[in-house]
């Protein structure tokens, strides 16, 4: 079902960031900072997740690690976009909430922030790691952030700095 490579359980170094579904049926781990972690504005984002804006991070595909079973794919339902052949989206199928996606163009995988593991308070674990540090494809916010990160019009030092 899938061709997404290093996506088997426990084959990795230590995680440093784990995260899971909304019902913890699916979960995943990753082992290496992230290539990138942002807050993207694109319209695909907005209307894939019906929402301003998401904490969107990148990673190596060798650094993520599905967790929650031998046979991962089985909690899991696929998602692949005609216009956008090279990037299949996962999706619990208890729950329903997406909670990675692979880009085969890149080798990379996505995941959202508000997934990762919670402190007892509510707050994400190991925030320093997976924190932000730009938000991307401003031009087509919803929202004024006035917050100290950079803003570009699409992806950081590859398109227009807009403040
Ligand atoms: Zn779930
Ligand atoms: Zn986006």
């Amino acid at each position: 079902m899938s061709d997404a490579p290093n996506a088997s359980p426990g084959s990795h170094a230590k995680p440093i960031l784990k995260g899971s579904c909304f019902c913890g049926n699916v979960s995943f781990a990753i082992s290496a900072p992230p290539i990138l972690s942002a807050y993207c504005h694109c319209t695909n984002c907005q209307r894939l997740n019906a929402c301003p804006f998401i904490h969107t991070m990148h990673f190596a595909a060798s650094a993520f690690t599905w967790m929650h079973d031998d046979t991962p794919e089985l909690c899991l339902d696929s998602f692949v976009l005609p216009e956008k052949p090279h990037k299949q989206r996962w999706r619990c199928k208890t729950c329903g909430s997406c909670v990675a996606s692979y880009n085969k163009n890149t080798d990379r995988w996505s995941v959202w922030g508000c997934q990762l593991e919670r402190n007892e308070d509510g707050t994400i674990k190991d925030w320093d790691i997976a924190k932000p540090t730009v938000h991307m494809f401003y031009g087509t916010r919803v929202l004024d952030i006035s917050d100290g990160l950079g803003k570009w019009e699409g992806y950081e030092n590859q398109s227009a700095k807009l403040s």
